[in-house]
């Protein structure tokens, strides 16, 4: 059966059922009203006022190259300028590849790139030396709640480095939901409460951030990238499968098959959500090292930096984090032992475990910048993984997969002289970045 035509334009045929509209869209249209969606997040959320200075968290994955791509092309409407900061977290076999990615992405966009690293920021401590010595402690499966923590603090300095106003990360729809999920699952009320609002507008001197993707599913910013041709960068992380987020990203996965408006249900019940006050963590002061925000003495990048420097990296990330949630709910009466809101739990920082498995609710973001779900293959040409159930191309003549065109559907070419389309040829994307080692997408945080 030919597929219908688009029910936008009415003259070319349908490439794709959005999921969640129904609507069949040809590509060209598909893009346009992700594009205008996008700007409703933006404009509707006053998330990106005139004149800021934009820095883009740019890993090389699919949604930050997806994020830096449409925020270039509303830039001029929002009246924004863009600065792309890229982290390299010093992993071996990865993450130099992904950065190649990013430079590509740079010269392609024209916009200035700033690279901070872990190595420089935090006192020589690379993510591969942080895993060695997780893992010497047992705690290995940690790795992205360590890497989501420095990462936080690293695209905040390197920001701050570019003079950037706003920070913006690419995290999807389903990256929120995995984080939801989540903190549900570890019963962190103290993320739950931080909840699932576009953003923050920076508190305690931290630069405001927001997530203009947070509302688009991931296959649609999968589909997006497909039909728009960019190119980015989708090995997995080292690190990733060990992550905690895997599973949450199964049972959403499953949610979704019975459900499949539960991703965004679960975003919206994130932004809805009321706690009582006596689970509401306590308001956060000054770390006093650092000067950053901090629920304790010390900031979680402080506090985390100082166990490793210590040999001790069991920090007070997990069971800690809880520790202050249930110390604030004595302190308003809620538990027995109030009055101790202020007290770090038993035996200080070091007790820290995380309440169950490894913690990387600060890890975005597959790449704050983007750490999520790692798409299959080495370099991305443009179309979408192959191998990904949710993109999978539906059956011949069947529309419905919110798949790119197979069978006969629309194999729209973007429109010409988008900047993108000036990509190296499919498989090729940067010969600076050989498909080498794995490729994350770093957890979001809440
Ligand atoms: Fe860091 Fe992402 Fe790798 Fe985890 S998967 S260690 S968050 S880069």
């Amino acid at each position: 059966m030919p597929a219908p035509q688009c029910a936008s334009c009415h003259q070319a045929r349908a490439a794709l059922r959005r999921p969640r509209s129904g609507l069949a869209l040809c590509g060209a249209c598909f893009c346009a009203a992700f594009e205008a969606e996008v700007l409703h997040t933006v404009v509707a959320g006053r998330l990106l006022p005139p004149g800021a200075v934009v820095a883009v968290g740019a890993s090389g994955g699919k949604d930050s190259t997806v994020l830096g791509h449409v925020l270039r092309a509303l830039a001029p409407r929002l009246g924004v300028s863009l600065r792309l900061v890229a982290v390299d977290e010093g992993i071996g076999g990865y993450r130099d590849a992904a950065l190649a990615a990013v430079r590509h992405q740079a010269e392609l966009w024209e916009l200035p790139l700033t690279v901070v690293a872990y190595a420089d920021l935090f006192g020589g401590w690379t993510m591969d030396a942080v895993a060695r010595s997780a893992a010497g402690s047992g705690r290995s499966r940690a790795c992205c709640t360590f890497c989501g923590v420095l990462r936080r603090r690293a695209l905040e300095e390197g920001a701050r480095r570019v003079g950037a106003t706003h920070i913006v990360t690419g995290h999807n729809a389903d990256d929120m939901a995995e984080t939801v999920l989540m903190n549900f699952l570890r019963g962190d009320t103290g993320r739950l409460a931080r909840g699932g609002l576009l953003g923050s507008p920076g508190e305690g001197g931290a630069l405001p951030r927001c997530r203009p993707l947070q509302l688009a599913s991931q296959k649609e910013v999968v589909l997006y990238a497909h039909f728009r041709r960019l190119r980015y960068f989708s090995e997995e992380c080292v690190y990733a499968p060990e992550a905690f987020r895997g599973h949450a990203r199964a049972l959403l996965k499953l949610l979704e098959a019975a459900r499949p408006s539960a991703v965004l249900d679960l975003v919206h019940s994130a932004e809805r959500l009321a706690l009582s006050p006596a689970a509401r963590p306590p308001p956060p002061a000054a770390c006093s090292r650092c000067g950053a925000l901090a629920s304790r003495a010390l900031c979680q990048a402080c506090a985390l930096l100082d166990g490793l420097n210590r040999g001790r990296p069991r920090l007070a990330i997990g069971k800690g984090r809880r520790g202050m949630d249930e110390g604030a709910a004595r302190a308003r009466g809620a538990l027995p032992g109030g009055g101790d809101a202020e007290a770090p739990p038993p035996g200080g920082l070091d007790t820290g475990v995380p309440p169950s498995g490894d913690q990387d609710t600060d890890a975005p973001p597959p790449g704050e910048l983007d750490a999520g779900a790692p798409s299959s293959g080495g370099l991305d040409t443009g179309a979408p993984p192959s191998g990904d159930p949710d993109i999978a191309a539906p059956p011949p003549g069947e529309l419905d997969a919110g798949a790119p065109s197979s069978g006969g559907l629309d194999t729209s070419a973007p429109p010409s002289g988008d900047p993108d389309t000036a990509a190296p040829p499919p498989g090729r994307l940067d010969t600076d970045a050989p498909p080498s080692g794995d490729q994350d997408r770093e957890a979001p945080s809440l």
